[in-house]
């Protein structure tokens, strides 16, 4: 029977869940919508009962599993703590319930993290050794990785991008902090500052997109600049200036070979690459930015997927060395 891993990326909306086999090759993917009201026991029942169909469908053997989840999470002992989008996964015990079912290594990582790494194995960094991932969404996100390896820091929290301080005297995040990146570049602070503006009065071609101006998104911004408006112009130029220092802070700490853009608000395309690689040079000033490749991600919304494929052939062959040494 062959051996298989299992990638599972969930997310606030929906839940991935791709099986390979050893040699690299896909032999199933399914997507399932994340039923939030039946609570996350049941949900995962629902992933767990997929992931068993699949086994037997195909007649493989599973030999580990790698799984994305939003963070915060409690990685050692593998728990799920309180994802803002996932609401009443509180302390949830993930690991131990995949454990249960099928008994073979598991590894649990953020759900950005697991991105970083689908990109680095199977999208726009291959070939690299060190990269930084960003997703500009929902919200802003990120992950690193050096020599190969994502990197944790204390308490697992490396990586954070989208909670730099860009903005110091700007707007309060989420988090707690003041001037996150994530307050200015995240498509819920891109279509805050269109809905200020335009409530306040100032002509813009928005009006016409939508037809209440609650209803304008990033993506409204985006279709906007495109047709020339102005006042859509000047949040996008401030944003993607913003996304820019965020960067250049980052590029000049870890001077990375690439720098990696996903998520909605990057599948602007090259109105947003344009001014970023324009902006970029007025604040890096230690580092070749010519060697820094700065690159559209690849894989949309299977990089989170991708990336837990890729652990769990890694904790599979951490295992193996384990057990046969
Ligand atoms: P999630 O945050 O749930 O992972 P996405 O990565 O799709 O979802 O990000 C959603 C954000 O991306 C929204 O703010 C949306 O307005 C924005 N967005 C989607 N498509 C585009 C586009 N073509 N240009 C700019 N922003 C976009
Ligand atoms: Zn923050």
């Amino acid at each position: 029977m062959d051996e298989v891993v299992a990638g599972i990326d969930i997310g606030g909306t929906k839940i991935a869940i791709a099986i390979e086999t050893l040699a690299g090759e896909r032999i199933a993917a399914r997507r399932l919508p994340t039923q939030v009201k039946i609570g996350a026991y049941a949900i995962i029942e629902n992933v767990l009962q997929s992931i068993t169909e699949i086994l037997e469908d195909k007649q493989v053997k599973l030999a580990a599993i790698g799984i994305g989840c939003p963070s915060p999470l409690d990685i050692e002992k593998g728990l799920v703590i309180s994802p803002s989008n996932l609401q009443n996964w509180d302390n949830f015990p993930i690991v131990k319930l995949f454990k249960k079912r099928f008994n073979v290594p598991i590894v649990l990582e953020n759900d950005a993290n697991t991105a970083t790494l689908g990109e680095y194995n199977y999208g726009a960094g291959r070939g690299f050794k060190n990269i930084v991932y960003i997703t500009v969404s929902t919200g802003v996100g990120g992950g690193i990785i050096i020599n190969g390896e994502i990197v944790h820091g204390v308490g697992w929290g490396a990586g954070e991008l989208g909670h730099t301080i860009v903005q110091p005297d700007g707007v309060r995040c989420n988090c707690g902090s003041i001037g996150c990146l994530e307050t200015i570049c995240a498509g819920v602070h891109i279509a805050r500052r269109a809905k200020m503006r335009l409530a306040g009065g100032e002509p813009s071609l928005m009006n016409e997109l939508v037809l209440n101006i609650n209803e304008v998104t990033a993506k409204t911004v985006v279709e906007a600049v495109r047709k020339k408006d102005q006042l859509a112009s000047e949040i996008w130029t401030e944003t993607c200036r913003f996304l820019a220092i965020g960067i250049a802070n980052i590029i000049t700490l870890i001077a990375p070979e690439a720098i990696i853009i996903g998520g909605g608000v990057a599948s602007a395309g090259e109105l947003l690459f344009a001014p970023l690689r324009s902006f970029l040079p007025q604040f890096v000033s230690m580092i070749p930015l010519e060697k820094v490749a700065v690159l559209p991600a690849e894989l949309g919304g299977e990089s989170g997927v991708c990336g837990a494929l890729a652990l769990a052939k890694q904790v599979y062959l951490e295992s193996y060395q384990v057990y046969e040494v």
